[in-house]
């Protein structure tokens, strides 16, 4: 059977976290490796409710075909919503509803990358990005991000001999570190791609979960005409609709649309009626802030946790929003290995490896703070705590 399989997906790396998700089943372990965001916040009810009246007024419509760029309505109010929270002046024409915003990456690689092609990408970054774009089998131009953003020298080193056709950026509490771009980087990268043939991608998943720090300025507004946007309803909402949308200029959005309907004709006309009226009858802050709440509190009790229980030669990020932060192990000690005493020791991680295309034995990992409450962090940090010691120990 080997031998049938297309050399596109035999180059595509497997994704990790399911594995490690398997080991996460056993209740006695506790997990910060999974990136789900927290069941609890599902509005359950209220979508329930939004189903029901949504029935009672288009009836059997909504489970009809519908059009490739999405329900008109619900692409209205992420324009309304773009104009409201970020000041962007976005037009409904220009939004095409996705399922899901991994999606939208994949959609991207179809119409714009050629075997080949250099793909300007975070490193670490979103291992779903990495898996999606290497199906189009890319050049991946990696280009580190530090708490600042990306690291402006290695940029400018890289496209001096490099021209990227796309960038990846998650410039909001970034999977897997929790960093954000600065304004200053943001300008600095604007700058250096600005009036070149690259679209840079601007992934914005978690931008509404801000729990510490200031708003700031999307490269949309700094990049318009070569900036796609993508959003999702995944971390506000509910992930199981798989409803995402992406921004785009014109000329792309035509081939996007094609490609769209190459895909899958169009996202699923039920789920994005339902969210819509949702929307519709709900306030979308109120329940943005409950999330946000919660989150910024659990990442603080992560990192209070953290200072009680780990080496102090152990770094790590101190997100301002997200579901994630970042540790680095000291003296090249591997993450990899660490998984393996964490796990007897009944507690998970993902350690970094997949968040780079070219790495091994990294000494980075992500840690989650969505699904776990004070308590578990508290127990599940000192455990990782005294496997860490328990490593440092064995190499010295
Ligand atoms: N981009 C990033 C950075 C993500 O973390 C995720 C989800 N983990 C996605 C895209 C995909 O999200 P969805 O398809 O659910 O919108």
């Amino acid at each position: 059977m080997d031998s049938l399989f297309a050399d596109r997906i035999n180059d595509v790396p497997r994704s990790f976290i399911r594995e490690i998700l398997k080991v996460a089943l056993d209740p006695s372990i506790i997990s910060f490796a999974g990136g789900l965001p927290n069941r609890d916040f599902f509005p359950a009810d209220e979508l329930q409710q939004a189903t029901q009246k949504a029935f009672a007024h288009s009836g059997k419509d909504l489970l009809q075909y519908s059009s490739s760029e999405g329900f008109l309505p619900l692409r209205q109010w992420i324009a309304d919503r773009y104009r409201q929270t970020q000041g962007l002046e976005v037009s409904p024409d220009s939004i095409l509803i996705t399922s899901g915003s991994q999606q939208g990456l994949d959609l991207l690689g179809k119409v714009l990358l050629n075997e080949g092609d250099g793909l300007l990408m975070e490193a670490p970054g979103y291992l779903g990005a990495i898996q999606a774009f290497s199906i189009y089998r890319p050049e991946f131009i990696n280009v580190a991000v530090d708490g600042l953003g990306m690291v402006i020298e290695e940029l400018d080193r890289r496209l001096a001999n490099h021209s990227p056709k796309l960038a990846y950026t998650v410039p909001n509490f970034q999977n897997p570190s929790g960093i954000s771009y600065s304004d200053a980087n943001r300008e600095a990268v604007a700058d250096r791609l600005r009036g070149k043939p690259c679209v840079l991608i601007e992934d914005n998943p978690y931008g509404d979960l801000r729990f510490s720090g200031s708003p700031t300025r999307s490269f949309y507004d700094l990049l318009p005409d070569q900036t796609v946007l993508l959003g999702s309803f995944s971390k506000c909402v509910i992930p199981g609709f798989r409803l995402g949308w992406l921004v785009a200029p014109d000329a792309l959005m035509q081939k996007l649309l094609v490609a769209k309907q190459a895909t899958d004709l169009h996202t699923s006309h039920f789920t994005q009626c339902i969210v819509h009226q949702y929307l519709q009858d709900n306030d979308i802050d109120a329940h943005i802030r409950t999330i946000v709440d919660a989150y910024g509190g659990q990442c603080r009790a992560m990192i209070a946790a953290m200072e009680r229980h780990f080496p102090a030669s152990v770094h790590y990020t101190r997100p301002d929003g997200g579901m994630f932060l970042w540790a680095t192990l000291p003296d090249g000690l591997s993450a990899m290995a660490l998984f393996e005493e964490a796990v007897k020791q009944q507690v998970v991680f993902v350690p970094g490896d997949p968040f780079y295309s070219d790495r091994e034995n990294s000494s980075t990992l992500r840690l989650s703070f969505s699904c776990v409450d004070d308590d578990t962090i508290e127990v599940g940090i000192e455990r990782l705590g005294l496997a860490i010691k328990k490593m440092m120990e064995a190499q010295s």
